[in-house]
């Protein structure tokens, strides 16, 4: 018995994502069966989960969990159904009419970030889920009946904008998909059309390709040959039988050795929906606490890794075959978010609630474990393949350098495993490589922070450097600056910011020296330092300049300019920062400048140069001067007199 069908209307954006689906011309539409049947498979997971606290939920006798797919080759439809929770009438609206799915709102969102060409790739990057059924399917029935509940209801739609919901009595518990797929269209390749998805032998390949870990049962109705008949007897008719079409092995419980390349990347695409996996980790733990862990590192990083709200790993923990907990951040730290994978552990009660999970010391225990041999895993490649190593730095180094700022990076464990950009090379270097490549004399790795590589390199700071022979590490990516709060020494040796307190090229003699000079030319420095008011704190000699003739230095902890820049960018006060403003003794233009100070002290071109100086020292640094607009004005004045 039904009641009349009410007629909703989409939400706006997933309007929006139908469209795109529909009129995709993505190729590998087999995607829907995989997301139905993962669906599926939540479904019965959710509902054993339940159970655990609601005993009635799954009454003993009745029919283990599964799903079951049944093509009605004549009528065109194809049904997925399954025995799991199910959805009430509001479950139907708030996942089948909004976009409730994360995946979904993740591709909308790359969607409109990337444009329309990348669609097909989006689709399969992200699954859309539920959404993709309408690639092949023009009509969509969505039968439901919720654990616990009698009463059952009917979604049905063509994908268009709007769909319909009515009450239906006698359903069992559980969801049944009924997908009435398109008829092929003219001229199209037989791969192309979707009526093939009712043949048994194409379910049966898909299932096997993508579902084969699934946990439940995956089952097809087939037709078996009758029994030869007796001597004397007519022949029967043939018998029909359930074939079930995955191994359902997890694949984590299996013995290391048993387990090919290809099942570890079937498993891998199982559980991220798209791509490879780049390192696998798959361990048993024994002893006190035991748990298996199978997880993985893929080799592409995904569009939103960066994005706050997903900074959980893809992680499901496990208890005695339960899943209890499908991203759980207490497995991983969010440094290590990229990892994808299972943890289960017999030894945590089956009851555990997310309460108990964040404070539950074996759990604590398991995470330590899983860092150390990520950790090592990632050592091990970075010795023994570095050309793989360095792909998985450029897609997930930044996020591993978030490690160091935590504080997590104990023994060097993290920075061990830190690639950078230096002044020397032009491929990536460890920071035990730069040191290894110091010379006797040097105490220090120094380091430079820049906004980005072009910058760095020309940067006046490494001048004497580079005269010195020493390699300085280039720290250019936005968090490198939080890092460096964080490592104050390698292995022992200590980081240091080449612009920041004295740079660590001058010998003993060199320094006095330059004070000497300092105090020799006392008032020349004083007129300088005059003419840019309180924007620096001094201006003195410099010993680490070449080639130009000014150049900014920060006080020995003090932030860099850069960062002070992203600091006030993200809201904050700060104090003016006072720093040095060094001018190269050796350079024409300060030798001149001295000069004409000597012969007139009063000059207006003596003060305007300061202003200058200090201006195209912000400027080399990827900064502006504190008034753009006089900056210009003096540098016109200049222009117009050196012309005129
Ligand atoms: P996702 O699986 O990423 O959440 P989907 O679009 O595949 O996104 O599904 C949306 C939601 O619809 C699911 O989160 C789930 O709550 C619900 N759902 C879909 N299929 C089923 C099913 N067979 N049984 C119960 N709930 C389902
Ligand atoms: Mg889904």
């Amino acid at each position: 018995m039904t009641t009349a069908a009410q007629t909703h209307h989409f939400e706006a954006e997933v309007k929006e994502v139908l469209d795109l689906v529909i009129h995709s011309l993505y190729s590998h539409k087999d995607v829907f069966l995989r997301e139905l049947i993962s669906n599926a498979s939540d479904a019965c997971d959710r509902l054993r989960h339940a159970a655990l606290t609601d005993a009635e939920l799954l009454s003993e006798g009745e029919a283990a969990l599964g799903i079951f797919l049944d093509p009605d080759e004549e009528n065109g439809v194809l049904r997925i159904c399954d025995n799991g929770i199910g959805m009430s009438r509001e479950d139907l609206v708030a996942n089948l009419g909004t976009i409730a799915s994360s995946g979904t709102r993740r591709f909308l969102d790359a969607m409109k970030e990337h444009g329309g060409e990348e669609m097909p790739d989006l689709i399969g990057r992200f699954g859309v889920g539920f959404y993709s059924v309408f690639m092949v399917a023009d009509r969509v029935v969505v039968d439901s009946c919720c654990a616990g509940s009698d009463s059952g209801w009917r979604w049905s739609s063509s994908g268009t904008g709007e769909y319909t919901l009515e009450e239906v009595s006698g359903l069992a518990r559980g969801t049944v998909v009924e997908l009435h797929l398109k008829e092929a269209e003219e001229g199209a390749e037989e791969a192309e059309d979707p009526r093939r998805f009712l043949q048994p032998f194409v379910l049966r390949e898909l299932v096997r390709r993508w579902s084969d870990f699934v946990e439940y049962p995956i089952q097809l109705e087939v037709e078996k040959p009758a029994p030869e008949p007796e001597e004397g007897e007519e022949p029967g008719e043939p018998e029909t039988a359930l074939d079930t079409l995955n191994s359902q092995q997890p694949l984590w419980t299996r013995p290391k050795e048993d387990v090919t390349t290809a099942e570890y990347e079937q498993f891998y695409a199982h559980l991220a929906g798209w791509g490879k996996p780049l390192e696998t980790l798959h361990l048993k733990a024994e002893g006190t606490l035991e748990f298996t862990a199978l997880t993985f590192i893929p080799e592409q990083a995904p569009f939103d890794l960066s994005d706050p709200a997903r900074a959980k790993a893809r992680i499901s923990l496990y208890v005695r075959r339960v899943r209890i907990q499908e991203e759980c951040e207490e497995l991983l730290p969010p440094w290590l978010r990229f990892v994808v994978g299972v943890v289960e552990s017999s030894d945590l009660p089956l009851n555990v609630s997310r309460e108990a999970i964040q404070t539950d010391g074996r759990v604590r225990q398991i995470q330590r474990h899983l860092v150390r041999k990520l950790l090592d895993t990632l050592g091990t490649l970075l010795k023994n393949d570095r050309k793989r190593y360095e792909q998985f730095w450029e897609a997930f180094g930044t996020v591993l350098k978030e490690g160091i700022w935590a504080g997590d990076d104990d023994n060097n464990r993290i920075s061990k495993l830190c690639l950078f950009q230096t002044s020397k090379d032009n491929g990536w270097r460890t920071l035990a490589e730069v040191k290894e490549g110091m010379s006797e004399d040097e105490d220090s790795i120094g380091v430079l922070v820049a906004p980005d590589k072009k910058t760095a390199l020309s940067s006046p700071h490494l001048e004497a450097q580079e005269a010195a022979e020493r390699e300085v590490v280039l720290l250019i990516d936005p968090v490198d600056e939080w890092m460096l709060q964080r490592l104050e020494t390698f292995d022992e040796t200590p980081l240091k910011a080449i612009d920041r307190g004295d740079a660590g090229v001058d010998d003993e003699d060199t320094r006095k020296e330059r004070e000497a000079r300092d105090e020799d030319k006392k008032d020349f420095l004083e007129a300088l330092r005059n003419s840019i008011g309180d924007q620096v704190s001094k201006v003195r000699f410099s010993s680490r300049l070449k080639d130009s003739p000014a150049v900014l230095v920060g006080d020995e902890g003090a932030y860099s300019d850069h960062m002070e820049r992203m600091l006030r960018r993200a809201g904050h006060e700060l104090p003016p920062s006072q720093r040095v403003l060094e001018i190269n003794p050796g350079h024409p233009l300060v030798a001149a400048l001295e000069k004409l100070h000597g012969v007139d002290a009063a000059s207006p071109r003596v003060h305007d140069a300061g202003e200058l100086l200090l201006g195209q020292a912000l400027i080399r640094e990827g900064g502006v001067p504190a008034d753009p607009a006089r900056f210009t004005q003096l540098l016109t004045g200049l222009m117009g007199e050196v012309l005129s």
